[in-house]
């Protein structure tokens, strides 16, 4: 339907987790192994990629511009992305400029792409500049939507979706939960398992109030759902996800996330990320306790990538 490149390393695992399992005395658990999508260490934003960059490749760029946090996994993957399809790429990152380049911001850097430093409030407006600015020194610039979500991006996810249901057949679980902040993912998941059918899907918001998360994934699915030339129309509540696991906000590292970090990492030799799903999995531990979930269920949970922000020197310390 869309153009597409191959970047990333399809399919990827799905693993069980046996021993969190049992630890946990809740239901069977799953992963889905998205941390291995294989580009400059893989995730989520990858798959994305796959659709966004063929987009900028047939419209002739020969440079992309997106944004993000100084911690951004699709900037660090938007980055790595280019370099493979011999495009620049110039970021702009919310700031204050760290003191030295670690985690995702130093492989920025050791991906060639070029960074301008903005302040939250002046992002958009930023980027904006940045894009007219290339164009008038007669550049070809490309923007990718911030964390690569719209229908395109989407798409990649609703393909996910089937992946894991040719993946896994019968043996398919009865809810995904997964870290959610810019909907892409979310969209998709959530419109494979509208038309497809299969498991629940259910979003850990990362940032937002439900409502807002809720609405922007709506937004996306709907334009998606469009596009694959469906007439349903998809409604808010449709959409599930949860807000409760915000903490102090975005990419403030909370004792439940710490936890959950550890936990994953001593009993599964799995390593999640500060920010998203290390968050997600302290929610998904957290609803398991709760027993938000039925006896004999089973549970996927879509690892969703992040782990170079395990070596941010702003996370390091806490964890
Ligand atoms: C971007 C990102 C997410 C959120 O995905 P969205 O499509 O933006 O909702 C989750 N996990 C990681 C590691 C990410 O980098």
């Amino acid at each position: 339907m869309f153009p597409r490149l191959n970047l990333a390393h399809l399919p990827t695992p799905v693993d069980c987790l046996p021993q969190l399992s049992s630890f946990l005395s809740g239901p069977e658990l799953i992963i889905k192994r998205d941390d291995l999508t294989g580009l400059a260490f893989g995730g989520n934003k990858t798959r994305k990629l796959e659709y966004l960059m063929a987009a900028a490749k047939e419209e002739g760029a020969n440079l992309v511009l997106t944004t993000g946090a100084a911690q951004s996994n699709h900037c660090r993957q938007t980055a790595a992305a280019a370099a493979r399809c011999g495009l620049r790429c110039r970021l702009v990152l919310v700031g204050p400029p760290p003191e030295r380049p670690s985690g995702n911001y130093f492989l920025d850097t050791l991906l060639g792409s070029e960074i301008i430093w903005t302040d939250k409030e002046a992002r958009d407006q930023v980027l904006e500049g940045v894009y007219l600015e290339a164009k008038k020194k007669g550049e070809k610039p490309y923007l990718i939507p911030y964390g690569g979500s719209n229908a395109r991006g989407a798409y990649a996810y609703f393909q996910a979706y089937q992946e894991l249901k040719d993946q896994l057949a019968d043996q398919l679980p009865d809810w995904i939960v997964f870290a959610s902040s810019s909907g892409g993912t979310q969209a998709g998941l959530f419109l494979g398992s509208k038309l497809l059918g299969g498991p629940q899907v259910l979003g850990i918001s990362v940032d937002q109030p439900a409502a807002v998360l809720q609405e922007t994934v709506q937004g996306i699915a709907q334009d998606l759902c469009h596009l694959l030339n469906h007439e349903s129309e998809i409604s808010l509540q449709e959409i599930q996800v949860t807000d409760s696991y915000l903490g102090q906000g975005y990419g403030i590292l909370n004792e439940r996330d710490r936890q959950a970090i550890h936990i994953f990492a001593e009993k599964e030799g799995i390593l999640l990320d500060p920010v998203y799903t290390g968050r997600a999995a302290g929610g998904l531990l957290d609803l398991i306790h709760k027993r938000f979930f039925e006896p004999g269920q089973r549970v996927l949970f879509w690892h969703t990538g992040g782990t170079p922000g395990l070596f941010a020197d702003r996370y390091q310390a806490d964890l």
